[in-house]
């Protein structure tokens, strides 16, 4: 009797500790969980390590003086038949790191171990067209969910503890083209997301869902002329109908939307950027064809327009303004200003006003631009007019040689922030491409580019540079160089380091100040993915994925022999100092 009662006051007892540890479980992280992400240092919670995606930790266990004892705590394969490149940033919660992987896979792994706790596989169907590669960049975490976009243009929302399906949403035809590969963001209860296919004549759009139901809040249309949806009500259109475009052509003008935003609590603005207009022959559609290769700035209640930049008007090279534009404050000319960055494919770095879109600068980051001379004071680009490459008659028109190649002076690869050092960590690209334009209809479902192109290198000694920019001066501080393409994201931490991946299969950390590389580690396959660092169990721990792929094998022209060698793979690693 006396023991039965012991039993069930100590039943009791934990069912009341249950009780008290168990919502917070459930629950999961809140809308302010994720705004606070940069400042948490025992979780990743967003794309970017925070809604800012400064990609910028105050961790500073790991640091100049003892990155050297990095090793390896654990590793995980992603498996399957078929490999190819694994861009994704992991998110870290409650014991568990989350990645997607190439084809639209999402697993779960126990943070301390590495034992996988479960896997999703999208059903893709036959006839995806994605332009570059079947990658994806990551997953969004809220509540109980874990939220992913398929290349088949859906965006499936999973129970965080099981993997099991809570909504799957379809938000785009695939048979038109459109895919999706970026991870989206959460604020405010709502799921917002970009898309993808800017190369199949799409037109790029911003949506927002609430992602308790996966239900369509707003919607906008990121080319001149197309409606804009509020809560299933027209919420007018974007720009103004053929203000920056003729005829018909905004009907098919890209604008894709494909690597997604970034978030600023302080002016409530979501910051996206938007993808060439189609198709990339510019003779076809004149004008600045608004709002392709820009960054808009969007109210995340109703999905208006509030300002736009663009940088590269009637863009004729591919130059998709995609880029994560960044927010950060910084004095200048003695004012104190509220900023946001960009490096933009096209090689020039941009600083604007992020409370108005006001130009402030643009600063060459790579070795050379064939296309313009700079900016003008308005922002407005120099162009040299030879350079643009030349109309087509009947057949191919002028073949021109420019730089950035299509590719960019920087491609999808997040940079980086320090607030220490106050400096961007740029993964940038240093090559070129002959580039000629040919006839071209739109056709539903086909290539939409009326071009053709080669891309060439144009340095000795290497394609890839990570720089170090000072915004404020607009100074490359320091560059490292890598033979092959960089293509991996930037990590910048308290400890004075920066860490990135090279296709050669290293994982790297570089002093923050100075550039000297202080560490490697070779992963077995190219690191194209973006690492993440969080505390854990009183360590601090960094993890990347491994898994050469992208758009750079596929499309790599004459810079191919630089990454022949180069294997297949698809690993997360994950790393702490050695005891
Ligand atoms: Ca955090
Ligand atoms: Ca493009």
């Amino acid at each position: 009797m006396k023991g039965s009662m012991l039993r069930t006051l100590a039943g009791a007892a934990a069912l009341a500790l249950a009780a008290a540890t168990a919502p917070t479980q459930a629950n999961g992280p809140t809308d302010a969980d994720l705004m606070n992400d940069a400042a948490s240092t025992g979780d990743v919670l967003t794309y970017g390590m925070g809604p800012r995606a400064q990609r910028f930790s105050p961790l500073k266990a790991i640091s100049t003086d003892n990155v050297a004892k990095l090793v390896p705590a654990f590793s995980a394969s992603l498996g399957g038949e078929k490999q190819r490149g694994q861009e994704a940033q992991p998110i870290v919660y409650d014991g568990t790191i989350y990645v997607t992987g190439s084809y639209s896979r999402l697993f779960a792994f126990d943070a301390r171990t590495g034992e996988e706790k479960w896997q999703y596989d999208a059903r893709l169907p036959e006839g995806i067209m994605p332009c570059c590669d079947v990658v994806n960049r990551g997953a969004a975490i809220y509540g109980d969910k874990i939220i992913f976009a398929t290349l088949d243009a859906h965006l499936v929302a999973l129970n965080r503890e099981t993997g099991k399906v809570i909504w799957n949403k379809k938000v785009a035809d695939y048979q038109a083209g459109y895919s999706a590969t970026a991870a989206p963001i959460i604020v405010k209860g709502k799921v917002i997301y970009g898309n993808s296919g800017g190369e199949f004549g799409i037109v790029g759009a911003v949506e927002a869902r609430d992602v308790e139901t996966g239900e369509l809040v707003w919607r906008r249309p990121t080319i001149e002329g197309h409606m804009g949806s509020l809560n299933g009500k027209d919420n007018g259109i974007t720009g103004k109908l053929n203000a920056s475009w003729q005829g018909d052509l905004w009907k098919t003008g890209g604008g894709a939307t494909w690597l997604g935003g970034t978030y600023d609590p302080e002016t409530n603005l979501l910051y996206f950027g938007t993808g060439n207009p189609a198709p990339w022959n510019s003779h076809l559609r004149p004008g600045d064809n608004l709002y392709t290769s820009s960054t808009l700035a969007i109210d995340p209640d109703t999905g208006v327009i509030k300002w736009h930049f663009q940088t590269t008007p009637h863009d004729g090279w591919d130059f998709d303004g995609v880029n994560e534009f960044i927010p950060f404050d910084a004095t200048i000319n003695g004012k104190p200003m509220k900023l946001g960055a960009k490096a933009d494919r096209n090689g020039y770095f941009f600083v604007l006003d992020r409370t108005n879109g006001k130009f402030i600068g643009a600063h060459k980051f790579v070795m050379q631009t064939t296309w313009a001379n700079g900016f003008n004071a308005k922002g407005r680009p120099n162009y040299i007019d030879a350079n643009r490459p030349g109309a087509p008659t009947a057949e191919k028109g002028t073949s021109v040689f420019a730089s950035p190649s299509f590719l960019g002076g920087k491609n999808w690869m997040p940079m980086a922030y320090s607030q220490d050092t106050g400096l961007f960590y740029i993964p940038s690209n240093d090559w070129g491409m002959d580039i000629w334009n040919e006839p071209i209809a739109y056709k539903k479902g086909a290539a939409y580019l009326g071009a053709g192109f080669t891309i060439k290198p144009i340095a000795e000694d290497h394609i890839g540079a990570l720089r170090a920019m000072d915004p404020k001066t607009g100074k490359i501080v320091w560059e490292y160089k890598n033979k092959a393409p960089l293509w991996g994201g930037v990590l910048t931490t308290a400890g004075n380091l920066v860490f990135t991946g090279t296709p050669e299969g290293y994982l790297k950390a570089f002093d923050a100040k100075t550039g000297q590389e202080l560490w490697k580690f070779q992963t077995g396959s190219g690191v194209v993915g973006s690492p993440v660092t969080w505390e854990q169990d009183g360590e601090q721990y960094v993890a990347v994925m491994s898994g050469w792929g992208g758009a750079v094998p596929l499309w790599g022209g004459e810079v191919a022999k630089s990454f022949k060698d180069i294997n297949q793979g698809g690993s997360l690693w994950v790393f702490k100092l050695a005891r």
